[in-house]
């Protein structure tokens, strides 16, 4: 027998499942009580080849995202020239040494969480001469193995980026514990958000989305469920 993996889910291509995400979106976003086009999808491509983002983009997405600068930078150099209007956010935990490349190819970067790396982004948008919009990523469980400022240390943080990136700073960004109920955490994070008048929610991945649109996510992250499972790393 195969792979299950290597077999075509019931939408069996990227843009049939897109489509169905998308209406999937759409969805929630009304049955949430909220108004239409209110919630992003970023289309996360990591491990996934170019083709792969080419056929999104036949179906018309235009925001991705990717975990690795390296990957991004070699997945989509050149594809900007032709599309102008293509997004990409980096959205995982990023080195200090990768700053400037990010800084050189993101619209968003969702990562930011710590002061060191603040100062490269700093740095390497005064090299660049751009600056990408910036989230700042909450650890929202406190997990010792993961990105994000701790949420004891998170106003201080965010206020003290926004007096440093000014607009740039847009929002807060979360990956909740993959164990528990994700809603406390959402909310968490939504209230935050709030409190520092900051208005982009990147929060929701391919199996808890719904519950983030009802939180209030401005943006979800889905990989899996528009390009199917991921090779192992
Ligand atoms: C991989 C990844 C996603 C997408 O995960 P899926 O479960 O495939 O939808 C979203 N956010 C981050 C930070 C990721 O690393």
């Amino acid at each position: 027998m195969q792979n299950p993996d290597m077999l075509p889910d019931d939408a069996s291509t990227v843009l049939a499942r897109l489509a169905q995400v998308q209406a999937r979106i759409a969805a929630m976003t009304a049955a949430a009580g909220r108004p239409p086009g209110s919630v992003a999808l970023v289309a996360v491509s990591k491990t996934h080849p170019r083709e792969a983002v080419l056929e999104a983009m036949q179906g018309g997405q235009l925001i991705f995202g990717e975990n690795r600068v390296q990957e991004a930078v070699a997945k989509f150099a050149g594809l900007r020239a032709d599309h102008p209007d293509l997004r990409l956010h980096i959205i995982g935990g990023l080195q200090t040494n990768k700053a400037r490349d990010a800084v050189r190819i993101a619209d968003v970067i969702e990562s930011l969480d710590r002061p060191r790396l603040a100062d490269a982004i700093a740095d390497a948008s005064a090299k660049e001469g751009r600056t990408p919009d910036l989230l700042v990523q909450v650890n929202v469980g406190d997990e010792p193995q993961k990105a994000g400022v701790a949420r004891a240390d998170a106003d201080k943080f965010i206020e003290s980026c926004r007096e440093r990136f000014g607009q740039r700073l847009a929002g807060l960004m979360c990956v909740p514990p993959a164990t528990t109920d994700p809603v406390p955490h959402f909310a968490w994070l939504a209230a935050c958000a709030a409190r520092h008048g900051l208005a982009t929610l990147s929060m929701g991945m391919s199996g808890d989305y719904e519950a983030a649109i009802r939180q209030g996510a401005t943006h979800v992250r889905l990989g899996s469920s528009i390009f199917g499972s991921r090779p192992a790393i």
